[in-house]
């Protein structure tokens, strides 16, 4: 592993956590098969995610220390290997299934975008997921892609994504990118997840009526899964004692039933069709 100079900085004027240190790791395999119903490949440019979720749950699934997560490994070398890779292969790629593949580091370093590059001209299909609007980008390559586009939209209050997603854009740009997504007559879909046990009624409402004015036509839930000690690591942070506190009590306490009834029940009327995340 080495050490990539770049300092990173986000671009919407909000103090942010201090930019790491990007290093690099070779890929061993580009494709490796993906156990997520839907998916025949799993494709992760980067390690570790520099939007900082406290629910992320990936950490714990890829047994990299909580505390590191933050800091981002690229995968330089990973258009390179799956041009060598993608040759007779068919399916749908899934692009993100373990990090953001528009984390910042994408914006200098543009390993997804040449991921894109190398699977057009071999029809694969591909389906995304990613917290940023960088993913406008590439909507030149995605208008020539099979597939689908998600954006992870978990409230569009700025107060509850500031606590929980403090390295992420705020969910105004990642709507307008929906929005836009859905104008270029993309498949474009709001992952609500994880579907967070704090929302009120009121958030809940504002979260759909912001949604289906997009234009998208349906939306993606998946339950809030807590992992063993994900309480624990969200309360030793800066802070966070209070945050998770807030969430554990709101977990322990909500009617998850009611609160996800509550929810399709207010897409239906809308005309979105909700589907059950993985
Ligand atoms: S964007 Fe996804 S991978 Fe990145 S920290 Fe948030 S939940 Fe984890």
């Amino acid at each position: 592993m080495s050490n990539l100079d770049l300092f990173l900085m986000m671009d919407d004027g909000r103090p942010v956590p201090k930019a790491p240190r990007i290093g690099e790791i070779r890929t061993k395999v580009a494709l490796p098969p993906s156990r997520l119903p839907g998916l025949d490949y799993a494709l992760n440019p980067y390690v570790g995610c520099q939007h900082d979720c406290l629910y992320c749950y990936a950490p714990y699934v890829t047994k990299r220390p909580r505390t590191e997560w933050k800091t981002v490994l690229a995968r330089t070398d990973l258009p390179q290997a799956l041009a060598k890779e993608i040759r007779g292969k068919k399916g749908t790629i899934g692009l993100g299934t373990v990090t953001d593949p528009y984390q910042e580091a994408e914006r200098h370093l543009l390993i997804t975008r040449r991921c894109l590059m190398e699977i057009v001209p071999h029809g694969l299909s591909v389906s995304v997921l990613t917290k940023s609007d960088l993913i406008l980008r590439d909507l030149d390559l995605y208008k020539e892609l099979k597939g689908e586009v998600g954006i992870t939209v978990t409230s569009v209050n700025d107060d509850i994504s500031r606590m929980l997603e403090p390295g992420a854009p705020l969910p105004g740009r990642r709507v307008e990118a929906l929005r836009k997504m859905t104008d270029e007559g993309l498949n474009a879909y709001a992952l609500i997840g994880p579907l967070l046990p704090l929302l009120t009624e009121k958030d809940i409402d504002q979260m759909v009526e912001t949604l289906s004015s997009t234009g998208i036509k349906w939306v993606m839930l998946d339950r809030f899964r807590p992992r063993p000690g994900m309480f624990d690591d969200i309360a030793r942070r800066k802070d966070g004692a209070e945050v998770a506190e807030k969430l554990e009590n709101a977990h322990r306490a909500e009617d998850y039933h009611g609160l996800e009834s509550l929810l399709r029940r207010k897409f239906s009327e809308k005309g979105l069709r909700c589907v059950n995340a993985f």
